[in-house]
This record gives structure tokens, C-alpha cells and sequence, in this order.
């Protein structure tokens, strides 16, 4: 079987968590704190908080930005669940963007008018209190539109990075642009811990909240034990802390893999109607999935393609989620289909491709020739 994702992990990965588990300290010591600072020295930041995951790291950000119920959150139509499940779970309202057909990202087209209708009317203007990009499958968001339109609306922007650790925007990482940024090291990021999660800041009033939040409410630069807020228990383990470091060590190796990789698939499909990724031009994606898009003048049954693909040993699945059209948010808001064209039509299309280092030409050609061939199609 060609694996959907393989994490990366050596032998350097196994010694780390071995000497970290005989050390005796378990949970949020030192290890924590250096993983913390090779993220912040990697992406540029002044600040970086480790926690249990990508989903507690956006929790987090909409806590420590005093989301609070009756809010409205500004977010991407199409994510994974976690973008759109912390807002509602603040007692937020999602208010989703559909994106753009080329990179998936939140259309700043669409952000603008939206913002537009809010902000015209007092009631809803007062409620708007954040805007959430997420830089889908690893590309960036476009960040200079986005952050224009915040800045001129005077809302904060949290970049869901999850996907995106090492993308950046004109040299400037992921992460680093809007207010907060917030990091996934689950198994199908570049970079794994198993689970786990950072955020990235410049404001130390934030970073200060953050580490309170994510440790019981306790004040982290306080002499004696002092709760300055209520907080949850979203710390991340020492050995999770000294698998990260040794996996960053091998960041930059992982992403040209994956670039190399994605450039093998991009001279394959060249030639086909495949769409392959488009990335934009002052970014570096990097890859988190290769995700292209089947035309319309394909008919094909989604869940019938990715089961005779499994069957002929090429794992695939579908891109990401369409958030408005899942079963809660759709009934909750009353969504109809049409209401997102984009989405619903990039959602309907996408397939992510297997991409991970132990992929080899033959397997990638394989990839290639199933899918085409399953889809009824040859090449050129
Ligand atoms: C993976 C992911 C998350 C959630 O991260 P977890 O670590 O799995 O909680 C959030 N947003 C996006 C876009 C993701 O891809």
C-alpha cells in the first residue's frame, strides 16, 4: 500500500524521548522550554507556547483575545473541524468566507464584503472581534490583503498555521504576521510530536495570558503559586517537548523533501486535466498535502474513486472539510448549498495525494497512473 503519510522518525527521534522518560520530569520542564525557543529562533518570534495540541492552541488564542459569548469570529469556509469548533465552543458564532478556487484560502474579496455588511450595521459591528485565516494544506493565507482589511477594521488576526510551520509570506514565516499564530505537530504536519501544539506572539501580554491559560491559571513569572485566571490543563509533556526538538533539527531537510516530491507529481499531472497545487508568488508553500482538483468534465463518485484507489494499493483521500456543510454548523446556521460556491465546488473536487519521504518515483508514477486510470482518463 502507498501510505497516505508516514511521520518521519529516527533514530535520533527514539533517543530523545528514551532519555527524556529516564529523566524523571514528565510534564512541562525544560525540554518544553527549549522546544519552545527553537520554534520562536525558527519561525522569528518573541514568543512561542507549547501545548497539547493545534485544536487547545486555537482554543487558546480565541481565550486570551477574550472571545466570549455572542461574539462573531470571521473564519474560512473550508478547514478541518478544530478552525471553527473553538469559536462556536467559546460560545462564538463562526462566520464563514468561502476561499479561492486556486489556493483554497479565505477569498479577501469575500472577507471584504462581509466585513462590509457587519460592520455596516451597530448591532453586528460591535460583535466581530477576530478574523481566522488558516494557510490551508501549508500555503499561505493572502496575509497583505488580509492584514489590510483588519488593520483598517481595527480586528486582530489569528493565523491557523496548523498546516503551515516554514511557509512564509515574502520571507516572513507563518505565524508571525497576525496577532497569534497556532501550530499543529500532529502526525500528518511536516513535524510531529504525536500530539501536540504551539502558538507563536510578539505581544508579551498575550504570551504572559497564554502561559497562565494553558497551566491551571497559574501566573508563570510569579515567586510563590499565585491563579490570576481561571485555566485549562493544556500542557505538553517533556518527551512530546524532546521528540519536537529533535524533529525540528530536521525541518528544512523534511520540507525539500516534500518539495522535491511535489514537483515529481507537478511534472506528472503537467500534462493531464488535473489541477495541480498553485502556489502563489512571494510564498513558499510547504506542502502539508498535495491536494489537486479534478475538473468538472470528469464525473466521478467520490467515495467509489477512493476505495477502488485503496483497493488497487494508492491510499487517497478527500482535501479538507466544507465547515458550513457539516451536519452541526449547516442545521445550527441553516446553511444551504450555494451559499459558498467555491467551497462547495473545491470540497466536491479535491483529492490529497500520498506524499511522504519513503514515496519513490515508481511509487509516485503509480499514483499518477491509477488515479487517471481510475478516473478514465489518459495522459496527454
Ligand atoms: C491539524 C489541524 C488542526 C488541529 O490540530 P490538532 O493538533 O490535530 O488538534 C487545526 N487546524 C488545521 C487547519 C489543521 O490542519
Amino acid at each position: 500500500m502507498i501510505r497516505l503519510t508516514v511521520p518521519v522518525i529516527e533514530e535520533e527521534d527514539l533517543q530523545a524521548v528514551r532519555e527524556t522518560l529516564l529523566s524523571g520530569y514528565l510534564v512541562q520542564g525544560p525540554q518544553v522550554a527549549a522546544f519552545e525557543q527553537v520554534v520562536a529562533d525558527y519561525v522569528g518570534c518573541q514568543h512561542a507556547i507549547a501545548v497539547s495540541n493545534g485544536t487547545a492552541a486555537l482554543h487558546l488564542a480565541l481565550v486570551a483575545l477574550d472571545i466570549n459569548p455572542g461574539d462573531m469570529v470571521i473564519v474560512t469556509a473550508y478547514s478541518w473541524l478544530s478552525t471553527a469548533n473553538v469559536i462556536e465552543l467559546c460560545g462564538a458564532q463562526p462566520v464563514f468566507v468561502d476561499i479561492q478556487p486556486d489556493t483554497f484560502n479565505l477569498d479577501p474579496a469575500c472577507l471584504e464584503q462581509t466585513l462590509q455588511g457587519l460592520m455596516a450595521v451597530s448591532a453586528t459591528a460591535k460583535r466581530v472581534k477576530a478574523i481566522l485565516p488558516v494557510h490551508t494544506f501549508g500555503q499561505m493565507a493572502d496575509m497583505p490583503r488580509i492584514l489590510e482589511i483588519a488593520k483598517r477594521y481595527d480586528i486582530p488576526v489569528i493565523e491557523d498555521a496548523a498546516c503551515a510551520l516554514g511557509a512564509a509570506y515574502d520571507g516572513h514565516q507563518a505565524g508571525t504576521l497576525g496577532a497569534l499564530g497556532c501550530f499543529s505537530f500532529h502526525p500528518r504536519k511536516a513535524v510531529t510530536t504525536g500530539e501536540g501544539g504551539m502558538l507563536t506572539t510578539n505581544d508579551p501580554v498575550l504570551a504572559r495570558r497564554l502561559q497562565a491559560l494553558r497551566n491551571h491559571g497559574l501566573a508563570p513569572d510569579s515567586p510563590y503559586p499565585d491563579f490570576i485566571m481561571p485555566g485549562f490543563n493544556y500542557r505538553m509533556t517533556e518527551f512530546q517537548a524532546a521528540l519536537g526538538q529533535a524533529q525540528m533539527a530536521k525541518l528544512n531537510r523534511i520540507i525539500a523533501t516534500r518539495h522535491r516530491l511535489a514537483m515529481g507529481y507537478d511534472r506528472l499531472f503537467a500534462t493531464s486535466v488535473i489541477q495541480s497545487p498553485i502556489v502563489q508568488k512571494r510564498c513558499t508553500a510547504v506542502y502539508q498535502s498535495y491536494v489537486i482538483l479534478v475538473p468538472d468534465s470528469l464525473p466521478y463518485h467520490r467515495e467509489t474513486l477512493i476505495n477502488q484507489l485503496k483497493e488497487q494499493g494508492v491510499e487517497i483521500t478527500i482535501g479538507t472539510w466544507h465547515m458550513p456543510m457539516t451536519t452541526y454548523f449547516r442545521t445550527r446556521y441553516g446553511y444551504t448549498e450555494g451559499a459558498f460556491p467555491v467551497t462547495d465546488h473545491v470540497f466536491a473536487r479535491s483529492l490529497t495525494l500520498p506524499l511522504h519521504q519513503h514515496l519513490s518515483e515508481r511509487d509516485q508514477i503509480k499514483v499518477h497512473d491509477t488515479l487517471l486510470a481510475a478516473l478514465g482518463i489518459c495522459n496527454g
